[in-house]
């Protein structure tokens, strides 16, 4: 008897040419993690495959197991978002390759979700949004504040009763929307490197290395607005320019504490609330400075596609 047919919502990471007509397709499935499968015939077929297995893409994914090996046959794709508008600006597709390249470096086939799933959909998703608020596209009109957060993106919800959430480095409380930043008129770079920075945090928290950014590792003092800190990449947190100072470290990345302030908001901060924080200029060199460094030495390798974003 062969294997029952199983569904999963999915998102394609990468697609190889296997022979005349099949393909090899890496998934990130929603429930089940990566995931490698063969799509027989995909190149010759007209109405099953067609134009759904392309990097990015969300589909609803129809597939059977193997008995023999961990590649399940891929039977049927039903495309749920193409992502259209970061395949056509190349800003937002080195942003989704970032983020593609850090999913695929991180992760191994059949090894579980555990929440994973949402925060790459929330990438992409939040990407693919960009174009909406940041260039003025007649074909792509501006939609609606939700709740009067002017930066709402698909697939966020409204922030129910509380204003949104603006933390500007070097100012404290946080400012609301409305006062400090009209995402708008953000250059498509500066734009994609918040969604980037936010990611990676939420990224690395999924992996189990979220990064200290609440006390001193050395010392254990709590953050303080009237330290100097530096990020140790090691062990995973920041470091008080006391301690610092005691041991004349140099190879901690420095971060001031605005950037520290809005990394650490963002650790709080649930997924549909994220697209809400806007990191300065400054603080976004920073912070993918920071953690630019700490993926390198947790991945063990480079991650190539963040070089265009530092
Ligand atoms: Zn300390």
């Amino acid at each position: 008897m062969s294997p029952a047919s199983k569904e999963t919502a999915a998102i394609v990471l990468d697609c190889q040419d296997h022979g005349e007509s099949d393909q090899i397709v890496t998934f990130f499935c929603k429930d089940i993690g990566r995931m490698t499968g063969i799509a027989k015939g995909a190149k010759r077929s007209q109405k099953r495959f067609v134009n759904k297995l392309e990097l990015f893409s969300s589909l609803r994914l129809r597939y059977k197991e193997s008995r023999t090996s961990n590649l399940v046959f891929i039977a049927e794709a039903e495309l749920v978002d193409s992502f259209l508008r970061l395949r056509q600006n190349m800003p937002l597709y080195m942003a989704a390759t970032v983020i593609r390249e850090l999913t695929l470096s991180a992760t191994r086939d059949l090894e579980g979700d555990d929440g994973f799933f949402a925060l790459l959909q929330w990438g992409l998703r939040t990407v693919d949004g960009q174009r909406l608020y940041t260039n003025r596209d007649p074909r792509y009109p501006r939609r609606p504040p939700l709740n009067g957060c002017s930066c709402a993106l698909p697939g966020a919800e409204p922030a129910m009763g509380r204003p949104p959430l603006v933390v500007v480095p070097g100012r404290h409380p946080a400012i609301p929307h409305s006062r400090s930043t009209d995402h708008s008129s953000l250059p498509v770079q500066l734009s994609v490197m918040n969604v980037l920075a936010l990611f990676q945090i939420k990224f690395f928290e999924q992996i189990g290395y979220r990064p200290n950014l609440d006390s001193c590792l050395r010392c254990h003092q709590p953050f303080s607005v009237d330290q100097e800190y530096g990020f140790d990449s090691r062990g995973g947190g920041i470091v008080c320019g006391r301690c610092r100072g005691e041991q004349g470290e140099s190879s901690l990345t420095p971060l001031s504490r605005g950037t520290i302030r809005i990394l650490a908001s963002a650790q709080n901060q649930p997924l549909h609330r994220l697209h809400c924080l806007q990191i300065s200029r400054s603080g976004l060199r920073e912070a993918l400075s920071f953690l630019t460094h700490y993926g390198h030495h947790l991945l063990q390798r480079e991650i190539c596609s963040l070089k265009a974003f530092l």
